[in-house]
């Protein structure tokens, strides 16, 4: 990137006379924008404004779903080709500024052709027929098959196994889903309700997000759902989805997100989107996500017998707390991830101290004694491990989880409990809606204690062993080898 050669610009030239011949590429590559952890994840050159994606659902939750995702972006380099991250699905055709584009798959990017280069600074549209598979394997991530239909659940690095896209959480965008299911279905996407149209035996949903969003946090539900909407405080609209023959069943626990939204609200300000809810999934996922307004939840959570109360509630708590930090600030690199899960651990955690009598201080300490181990097996809090050769990544290790929450025990222990607080609501209002990274939370941290605080979290946040704990001299971290000792269990299954 980008081509400058005589004989490419003859090739594109003549192919965009001649119409679409793929094999007129010279040999497209897969790029990404230097995410340390996913090397052709997001791509350089545009930023995506808009995604307009239209999915029709045939009824059939392993058949491919025809798809025709539009991007509006602005070139920020001069673009002879533009890269956009995309598996699991046929490309039929590309357009860009409406004319034919060619195109061909490289590795996990769709790399396109425009008929003419996109001069840098420009607006530009790309619209992109293709099918969305839902049939890949579970691990994989993107598509969730239900019992009832299909959910979603991108994280980290599987938007683009759904839809085209720049996947990476640098460039958020504003998203329209517009999805058309048989009409004894019902679809809830991101964002708010726009309308349905019925046509035949099909009806069209059609939902917009009125903030900028992640591909990561994209959400389409398609199934025999109950759509459940109820007010939450202030008058914030709450709209849950649940398995419609389970409406009764779970209803105890959603009438409890109103006062979670309450209780994050006292801790760090206002809820920062226009709707909120709980989407529960008729699948064993092993996981819940926030994707964004509708966090994800597997079924089972809310029906295992031998789950207590006060751990469901924290992990529901845990999802509401992503949407100020991670949805809403979003991180600038996967190595930032931290800066999510420890603060939606934090809060999960506090919930249960306040509310179920369930000591914060007892969990850290459990946290500081795995610290080493989860450090030696997943790299320290802000300096995930990469992943082997030829392996898929596993991001999700308790280091980012206990291990990461147990940092900011570390901080809320070193300036105390009044000026931590003030850090957390400056973080997510100055941040709102953005993107921000841990360079931009040591800054701001050292700003509201009034002193420099870089020594201090460089050591919690990059070294191999775990620094002591300010106040508790007599905590112990077990190096690895000595894991005899009853390891702090980590928030198993949360996203
Ligand atoms: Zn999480």
């Amino acid at each position: 990137m980008p081509l400058t050669t005589p004989r490419v610009r003859a090739a594109l030239v003549a192919a965009a006379s001649a119409g679409l011949i793929a094999a007129a590429l010279p040999a497209p590559e897969p790029l990404g924008i230097g995410d340390p952890l996913f090397p052709h994840l997001g791509n350089p050159g545009y930023d995506v404004l808009t995604y307009d994606i239209s999915l029709t659902y045939s009824g059939d939750n392993r058949a491919p779903l025809d798809a025709l995702t539009k991007i509006q972006a602005r070139a920020t380099h001069r673009l002879e080709r533009i890269n956009l991250d995309f598996a699991h699905g046929t490309v039929q055709a590309v357009e860009v500024d409406g004319r034919p584009a060619e195109f061909a798959l490289a590795g996990e990017d769709l790399v396109v052709a425009p008929a003419r280069p996109v001069e840098a600074g420009r607006a530009l549209t790309i619209a992109v027929t293709h099918t969305s598979d839902p049939s890949a394997e579970k691990a994989v991530g993107g598509w969730v098959r239900t019992a009832d239909g299909l959910a979603m659940a991108n994280q980290a690095d599987a938007a683009h196994r759904v839809f085209p896209c720049n996947d990476h959480p640098a460039d958020k965008a504003l998203f329209t889903f517009r999805v058309t299911a048989p009409k004894d279905l019902t679809a809830v996407a991101n964002g708010q309700w726009i309308g349905r149209a019925h046509a035949g035996a099909s009806t069209t949903w059609v939902y917009r997000g009125l903030h900028p969003m992640a591909t990561e946090l994209a959400q389409v539900s398609i199934g025999r759902s109950a759509v459940i909407r109820r007010t939450g405080p202030r008058g914030l609209p709450l709209r849950d989805v649940v398995p419609a023959a389970d409406r009764k069943r779970m209803e105890p626990w959603l009438r409890k997100t109103p006062g979670h939204v309450q209780w994050m609200e006292q801790k760090v300000g206002r809820y920062p989107f226009d709707t909120y809810g709980v989407l529960i999934a008729d699948a064993a996922t092993g996981f819940e996500l926030e994707t964004q307004t509708l966090s994800l939840f597997e079924r089972p959570l809310f029906t295992h017998p031998k789950l207590p109360e006060w751990y469901v509630e924290s992990v529901m708590v845990h999802e509401l707390a992503h949407h100020w930090f991670g949805n809403s600030v979003t991180p600038r690199t996967w190595s930032d991830l931290w800066l999510n899960e420890g603060h939606a651990t934090w809060y999960e955690a506090l919930y249960a101290e306040e509310t179920a009598r369930r000591p914060l201080e007892h969990r850290m300490r459990d946290a500081y004694t795995a610290s080493d181990r989860w450090r030696a097996a997943g790299g320290p809090p802000a300096a995930p491990r990469p992943p082997a050769a030829g392996q898929k990544i596993s991001l999700f290790r308790p280091v980012v989880y206990d291990g990461s929450a147990l940092v900011l025990y570390a901080l809320r222990q070193e300036i105390g409990k009044g000026l931590f607080e003030a850090l957390q609501r400056r973080w997510v209002t100055e941040h709102a809606h953005g993107t921000a990274g841990t360079s931009d939370f040591v800054r701001l941290a050292s700003e509201v204690a009034g002193r420099d605080l870089t020594g201090f979290l460089h050591a919690w946040l990059y070294d191999r062993k775990t620094p002591p704990m300010p106040g508790h001299p007599d905590w112990r971290s077990k190096a690895p080898g000595q894991e005899q000792a009853p390891a702090a269990k980590p928030a198993k299954g949360t996203a």
